[in-house]
């Protein structure tokens, strides 16, 4: 019996352990952290070995096969050790992928790849196709695998989870646009970043698709340079395409495979440009897995969009609050101050992850009445804003930060959080972050 060893207990882990485990691996999870009760009640049910809290070595070392959470970097001694013994280290998506015959939709980018990959799924869905969600997103893919028996998978895949690929092949696959992120598990080479996030297409051939953003400068460069054997499917909000998806006098055209399609850009439930491309997107993933036009042109009307994400909470006294809790990267916070038409009290702050705030500058200049610094270390950002905003605040606590804000702001204003930053310094996680945003303005 093949030893299947999974590091991290968290929701990949279970689920690549439950999959495992009927496919008829001898199965160890090990998590040098806690592993929390509920997963820990799982692993018990279905009778599969488990250790938290350390990495009992000889357990690990003797596997026939690892997956590796895409929480652990490769750097650490132990998965360098198991890659030296020839030990293969891949990701959920690799090892569930080779248990099902599904249709894969693989959506991968540096934003926007929740916002597209829900979309896409609700597409389907509402046309009644059989389809599941998965990846980064919900529940664990290879759980659904081992319990679900779906046609089509709608997949969240983040670069890690490519950096752990070998056969993983998406009959269509999505970049929805490539900027700087998460670096510091890239030796802090931007190529090696964007490298990871092609190998979404290194397994696709002539009959698979590769739905990319022409508009994405980085995108273009590196097909110029590492030509991929899929059909290529642009889409642009800047030029009219051959094939593809454009914007034309405020309307959506696509044409792909001699099928074509036209929407008004304000039948979208979701506003700003970049949701226009990832409709774009979505809406051309849809169209090769053969969902009717008519199904598209409805359910993007009604598609109400994911939370934390340019989400409208409130209007107080005419002015408007948005939580963007989920923009942890400069390229989200600019989409957010672009989109919005409106003077902005901006809450700000965080992790940064080597942040270059000099993109912003015009639209800070232009739009930005007020900064307000939410981080244990604001220093970065009052280096970079110090100069050009007159009022800058700092706060240490999200309640603080929007008291100052409903102050600052006055009729016809928007109050904006997004941080451009990481949010584990004051919070939990962005959802945390985004809750503690809607709760302090619930309790104005
Ligand atoms: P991801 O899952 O890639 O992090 P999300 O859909 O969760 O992407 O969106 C993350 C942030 O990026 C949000 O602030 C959102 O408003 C912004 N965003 C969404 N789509 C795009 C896009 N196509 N380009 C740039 N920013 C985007």
């Amino acid at each position: 019996m093949d030893r299947l060893v999974i590091l991290g207990g968290g929701e990949s882990g279970v689920g690549t352990a439950i999959l495992g485990k009927q496919k008829g691996f001898e199965v160890f999870v090990s998590d040098k952290g806690d592993i929390k009760e509920n997963y820990k009640k799982v692993l018990e049910h279905f009778e599969i070995e488990w250790e938290s809290g350390e990495h009992t070595e000889a357990k690990i070392l003797n596997a026939d096969l690892v997956m590796k959470s895409p929480g652990i970097p490769d750097t650490v001694p132990l998965v360098k050790k198991l890659v030296e013994k020839g030990v293969p280290v891949i990701s959920e998506i690799e090892f569930a992928s080779k248990y099902t015959d599904a249709n894969l939709i693989g959506i991968t980018g540096s934003n926007g790849k929740t916002t597209t990959t829900m979309l896409t799924h609700h597409l389907l869905k509402d046309d009644g196709v059989n389809v599941g969600m998965a990846g980064n997103i919900g529940d664990s893919y290879a759980k659904m695998v081992a319990e679900q028996d779906f046609d089509h998978y709608v997949l969240e895949i983040s670069s890690f989870q490519l950096d752990g690929i070998v056969d993983f092949k998406p009959h269509i696959a999505v970049i929805t646009n490539i900027t700087p992120d998460h670096l510091d598990r890239y030796d802090d080479k931007f190529e090696n970043y964007i490298a990871s996030k092609f190998r979404i297409a290194m397994n696709q051939d002539e009959n698979d698709y590769l739905i990319y953003d022409a508009d994405d400068e980085v995108i273009q460069e590196w097909l110029k340079n590492h030509p991929v054997q899929s059909k290529l499917i642009p889409f642009s909000v800047k030029r009219k395409l051959e094939e593809g998806a454009w914007l034309e006098n405020k309307t959506i055209k696509i044409k792909l495979e001699h099928k074509t399609l036209e929407m008004s850009e304000d039948i979208l439930a979701l506003k700003g440009q970049h949701n226009v491309k990832n409709t774009m997107a979505a809406s051309m993933a849809a169209m090769l897995v053969k969902v009717r036009k008519e199904t598209i042109r409805q359910s993007i009307q009604s598609f109400q969009g994911v939370p934390h994400r340019l989400e409208n909470v409130l209007k107080i006294n005419h002015v408007e609050y948005i939580n963007d809790s989920k923009a942890t990267n400069v390229n989200a916070t600019y989409y957010a101050l672009d989109g919005i038409k409106k003077p902005i009290v901006w809450i700000v702050g965080g992790v940064d992850k080597g942040n270059d705030y000099s993109e912003l500058m015009p639209l800070v200049r232009e739009k930005v009445k007020a900064i307000i610094c939410l981080g244990v270390d604001n220093s970065k950002l009052i280096d970079a804003f110090g100069n050009v905003i007159d009022l800058m605040v700092e706060t240490y606590s999200m309640e603080e930060a929007v008291k100052v804000a409903y102050k600052v702001a006055e009729r016809g204003d928007a109050v904006l959080l997004s941080p451009a930053c990481a949010s584990f310094d004051l919070f939990k996680n962005y959802e945390d972050r985004g809750d503690q945003f809607k709760n302090a303005i619930k309790n104005l």
